[in-house]
């Protein structure tokens, strides 16, 4: 117990697995938490200050399942391992316990086993920091990331505000930070905080800085990049933490990368989750734009394609090298099937290489390696001949890349190897044969002392008229002779040979010949696992020493990425859209990749058109609802991602000035679960367009003002409207079910109506889905009730009320105010007739009684103008 204690203190906020045999063990509270989380039995065990323990455990050849379990649930796991050998069969009992020691603390940013990763998303821990000195509010924050089980890092420093953004975009698994930075949704990511000692502002910057510089291996951190002092302390959190969580051991790192703010797609949390681009509101990835588009083959691949997604690009020349390159595959389709076919046999190395870096590497790993260079050989002679001057750049970046880079580890892992690798080191049979002398020889007499066991046994059979005798391998006797029972006294008195266990059935001797063997045997099986594992390290060494690994795996993505793209614009579905430095826009029959994907068999998704040239830029569509408004809002927005990811687009032909900012505000959800009603997330959400977008940003919105009642929204989506249109000036999409704002497309020159196509057949409507132009005459509000199954009296009450109601708002609908000017908000207009009677009078010269009377007058004449108020 004073051990547990002991390990129990260095890491208290993690349940400690303390190995014990074949179990991971958990005791106290430990034990209770998990017991719980795993659904798995509570005992106790021992006694502490008089209680019983607490107790539960886990079988160390199922410990992944429950890790991944724990760690799924929020758990940090602190793995304390036996450091010492139990003693073998004749030595001498230790007296104390097994030394243990933590030799890794499992969270949920720091995973590098396949078994708790999920393959094509990327896991990422991230820090955040303020600068040194004081906190300002809407300051830079310092943001560093790393994905340790392939070793990226990058790092960003933005203000405060745009801090919800990255993360949204990032999505990490775990959090550093102090409590006061993080965004409070991110909350349950946190890291449980380590107290660090006091230091003054200067002195944390200085040891932040010369961490990160360690990290990698410069003398400086300016040797890396131009890191601004928050970015240097987020990184060196994120070092730190991986640093601890491995024991010690740091696994390999790519230098850190600065990522800009410019030159990528704004994209704000809204806008994501309104677009389901990687994940879908139901937390599941079917029904994502990712899930749409990729075809992508590898997991690296798959890794690769989410980031474009998540990050599309405002830079038209990458968008011109991607789309190149995968226009190029497309039309060379010889390369491209065989380019597939070979990706799809090609290992994850970039995971291979973090198992490896942090000691954690397996022969299958190293088989990963050999095969992905393999393949890496195979890719550039499939890539080389079919290129010449023509080819896009990026294609003869990989094939460069890619040639011949790493050939002779190649050619050293090939020989050393074997054919049939066991899953684990331990089992032996890793290094082939003819690869290592020392190696063989150990080999050979250890598997040479097996046949003398046979010969041995053989022997005995004759000697002693035993024919059922058997040699046998016994855990605490070593090699033992084992007979039945009855056949045991022929052995019993024989010369040298010695009665070890006896048993109801059988009996168990030795000899001092077996003993001999034993020995040899057993020594000459160590020291091959003491060898094979020696050579085993030295193979992992320089395959994690090898620079140009890192970069093979990057380049395998990329191809990855870019054989999916021209693998998905095969056929002619998806076009190359021309993306433009000026502000055009135009979809050409245009479809959503998900609703088309999701339509059931036989029914047909109408494609359409999207055009906001610069004199047509805001678009009004009405329409009922299930017509399909939001579908074309959102397909609209997503032809602009996949553009500007340099991805093909779902349409005839497109073309895009690039979009600097893209909002979407199409079927908000609730936000109830934040306790903020639907009216109160849609005006931040409006608020956030009208301060952010500008004349090269796109908006799409839904329905701005549904959630409050008719006037209050009718006005606040006419307000938004004017200003989208006349202030901001962006390309923008308004559907809306307001048919009122219609007639503002007289008042506004750049507004055009468009409607989406209703026919009415025997009774029923038919959406036909199809965006015309012109305005919605009817809103068949009752037409979808009915569609919906309300019950047919419920339907013909409500046709009647529609009607009556219709008729009375006919007649009382006072005239919109079209031409609003300052003027007349000013004060309100008096009417001429009371204007007149009011300059007549002269106060001055006015009786009292004369004054009273003129007050009545002007009363009446005004009631009669206007009629009462209220
Ligand atoms: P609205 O926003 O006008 O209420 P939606 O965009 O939600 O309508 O569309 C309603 C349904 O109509 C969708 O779920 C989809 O199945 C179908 N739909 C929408 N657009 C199309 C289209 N262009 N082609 C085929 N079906 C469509
Ligand atoms: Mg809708």
């Amino acid at each position: 117990m004073a051990q547990w204690f002991a390990l129990k203190a260095q890491e208290p906020e993690a349940l400690l697995f303390f190995r014990m045999g074949d179990f991971y063990e958990l005791f106290f509270n430990d034990a209770e938490a998990a017991a719980m989380a795993l659904d798995i039995a509570l005992t106790t065990r021992g006694q502490h200050a008089g209680n019983p323990i607490p107790m539960c455990g886990v079988p160390v050849a199922a410990a992944p399942a429950y890790l991944a379990r724990l760690i799924r649930r929020g758990f940090r796991v602190a793995v304390a391992e036996q450091t010492q050998s139990a003693p073998k069969p004749g030595e001498k009992p230790l007296k104390g316990p097994l030394t243990r020691a933590i030799v890794r603390v499992v969270t949920p940013g720091t995973l590098t086993e396949d078994e708790l990763l999920e393959a094509g998303r990327q896991n990422l821990l991230l820090a955040l920091a303020h600068p040194p000195g004081r906190v300002k509010r809407n300051g830079p924050v310092g943001v560093a990331w790393i994905d340790i089980s392939t070793g990226a890092v990058e790092t960003q420093s933005l203000p405060a505000e745009g801090l919800a953004e990255l993360l949204v975009q990032l999505d990490p698994a775990e959090i550093l930070a102090a409590e006061e930075i993080i965004p409070p949704a991110y909350a349950d990511r946190r890291a449980p905080p380590v107290d660090g000692a006091k230091t003054s502002a200067a002195a944390a910057l200085d040891a932040a800085r010369r961490t990160v510089a360690r990290a990698f291996d410069v003398a400086q951190i300016s040797v890396l990049g131009d890191f601004t002092d928050e970015e240097a302390i987020a990184c060196a959190m994120a070092l730190d933490y991986v640093r601890r969580s491995q024991a010690g051991n740091m696994p390999r790192l790519s230098r850190p990368m600065r990522r800009g703010e410019a030159g990528t797609l704004g994209l704000d949390p809204a806008t994501r989750a309104s677009l389901d681009l990687l994940q879908g509101r139901d937390g599941t990835t079917t029904h994502t734009l990712l899930d749409a588009v990729s075809r992508t083959v590898t997991a690296a691949g798959s890794r690769l394609i989410a980031t474009w997604i998540a990050a599309p690009s405002t830079d038209a020349a990458l968008i011109a090298r991607r789309q190149e390159a995968w226009c190029w595959l497309r039309d060379t389709p010889s390369v491209l099937a065989s380019l597939t076919a070979l990706l799809r046999r090609t290992p994850d190395l970039a995971r291979a290489l973090g198992r490896l870096s942090t000691g954690r590497g397996q022969p299958r790993d190293l088989a990963a390696i050999r095969d992905a260079l393999h393949t890496a050989n195979a890719a550039v002679a499939l890539l080389q001949p079919a290129s010449d001057a023509r080819t896009p750049a990026l294609i003869r970046e990989i094939t460069a890349g890619l040639y011949g880079r790493a050939d002779t580890l190649l050619e050293t892992l090939e020989r050393a190897l074997a054919e049939d690798l066991p899953l684990k080191l331990e089992d032996g049979g890793v290094i082939a044969q003819g690869f290592d002398e020392t190696l063989d020889r150990h080999r050979a007499l250890r598997d040479d002392s097996r046949k003398h066991l046979a010969a041995l046994q053989l022997r005995y059979v004759d000697e002693f008229g035993v024919p059922n005798l058997k040699i046998r391998h016994h855990a605490q006797l070593g090699y033992i002779i084992e007979t039945s029972a009855s056949a045991a006294a022929r052995l019993r008195d024989r010369e040298g040979v010695m009665l070890r266990q006896g048993t109801a059935n059988l009996a168990r001797f030795s000899t001092p010949a077996l003993a001999d063997l034993d020995r040899a045997i057993l020594d000459a099986g160590e020291r091959a696992a003491v060898l094979e594992r020696q050579i085993f390290n030295g193979l992992v060494a320089q395959a994690v020493a090898h620079d140009a690994l890192p970069e093979v795996a990057t380049l395998f993505a990329l191809t990855d990425v870019l054989q999916s793209a021209a693998v998905l614009a095969q056929g002619g579905a998806w076009c190359r859209p021309d993306v433009t430095e000026d502000q055009q826009f135009e979809l050409h029959a245009c479809r959503h990749p998900v609703v088309e994907a999701a339509l059931e068999r036989g029914a047909r998704f109408v494609p359409n058109n999207c055009m906001l040239p610069p004199a047509e830029r805001v678009m009004l569509l009405t329409g009922p609802n299930m017509a399909g408004k939001s579908t074309f809002l959102r397909q609209t927005a997503l032809a602009v991602i996949l553009a500007q990811a340099g991805l093909p687009v779902p349409a005839r032909a497109a073309r895009i000035g690039i979009v600097d900012r893209l909002f979407s505000r199409v079927g908000a959800a609730d936000d109830l679960a934040r306790g903020r009603s639907t009216f109160m997330v849609e005006m931040t959400e409006t608020a956030a367009i009208l301060r952010q977008a500008g004349p090269r940003s796109l908006v799409v919105v839904d329905e701005i003002g549904r959630g409050t009642a008719t006037l209050d929204g009718l006005a606040i989506a006419w307000a938004t409207l004017e200003a989208l249109h006349s202030q901001l000036g962006a390309r923008t999409i308004f559907a809306t079910h307001f048919h009122e704002l219609g007639m503002l497309t007289d008042s506004m020159p750049r507004l055009t109506p468009y409607t989406m196509a209703v026919r009415e057949w025997q009774g029923d409507v038919i959406f036909q889905h199809e965006v015309r132009s012109g305005a919605a005459r009817k809103s068949w509000g009752v037409h979808v009730a009915q569609l919906a199954g309300v019950p047919e009296p419920v339907v013909r009450r409500a046709s009647r009320l529609l009607a009556a109601l219709e008729r009375d708002h006919a007649r009382t609908r006072p005239a919109l105010p079209l031409f609003e000017t300052e003027a007349e908000q000013a004060g309100t207009q008096m009417p001429d007739r009371l204007r007149a009677a009011i300059e007549a009078l002269d106060p001055d010269s006015l009786s009292p009684k004369e004054a009273l009377q003129a007050i009545y007058d002007l009363r009446k004449l005004m009631l009669e103008q206007n009629g009462p108020l209220a």
